[in-house]
């Protein structure tokens, strides 16, 4: 830590006044999983859904951090988590603020997705597994990194020479290659509804 000297201000108006004008419950949905497994685009579906309910909204989206907040970070390890800390603090201090965030990034550590968690209250925490075959990942290939990665274009790519933690207990899990995009958010919204973060 190298601010050793600054004091924690305590401020007026409490995380629970600021969800109460909301009328939610904030927490953190974080979407891990292949990259092309549908993350963004669920994530954006469900975002619309939610937006369209009248809730209170943002989304971190891994590659758009890495645009401004994140821009000075490589992919090596250290700049890795360094991501992730990062994008972690900035969802805390959202849901602070009340808001329903979620957070797109392949984020292929059970440590990394833990040390997020352990960042917040308990139960604000949601991993939401995006769950698609490496197969129908690779053949959908948005961003055409797959045929990148077996051209020995990228290395470290996750799936092929980097590896994947499977989650061992997501609170949401979604096999996109059974149903539609709109499926897939609706079954997201769902569970906010049933676990009482909406209404
Ligand atoms: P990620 O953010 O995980 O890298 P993207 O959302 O960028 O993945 O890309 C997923 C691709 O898969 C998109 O082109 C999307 O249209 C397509 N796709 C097809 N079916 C689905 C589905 N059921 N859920 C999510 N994405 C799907």
């Amino acid at each position: 830590m190298k601010t050793e000297n600054t004091v924690w201000h305590e401020q007026q108006i409490s995380k629970e006044q600021r969800a109460s004008l909301k009328k939610q419950k904030p927490c953190l949905l974080w979407y891990t999983g292949l990259s092309g497994s549908g993350k963004s685009t669920i994530a954006n579906a469900v975002d619309a859904l939610l937006f369209a309910r009248g809730c209170h909204t943002y989304l971190l989206d891994g590659d758009n951090v890495r645009h401004g907040l994140n821009g000075d970070l490589s992919f090596s390890d250290t700049d890795r988590i360094e991501n992730i800390r990062r994008v972690s603090e900035v969802a805390k201090l959202f849901i602070d603020s009340g808001m329903i965030v979620s957070t797109a990034f392949i984020s292929p550590f059970a440590s990394d997705r833990k040390m997020a968690e352990d960042k917040l209250a308990s139960g604000e925490f949601i991993e939401v597994y995006i769950d698609t075959p490496i197969s129908v990942c690779e053949q959908r290939d948005p961003k055409g990194l797959y045929k990148m990665a077996r051209a020995g274009e990228i290395k470290d790519f996750t799936g092929i020479d980097s590896g994947y933690d499977v989650p061992a207990t997501p609170q949401i899990h979604v096999k996109t290659a059974e149903k539609s995009v709109q499926a897939c958010a609706e079954q997201i919204v769902e569970h906010l509804i049933t676990q009482g973060f909406i209404s």
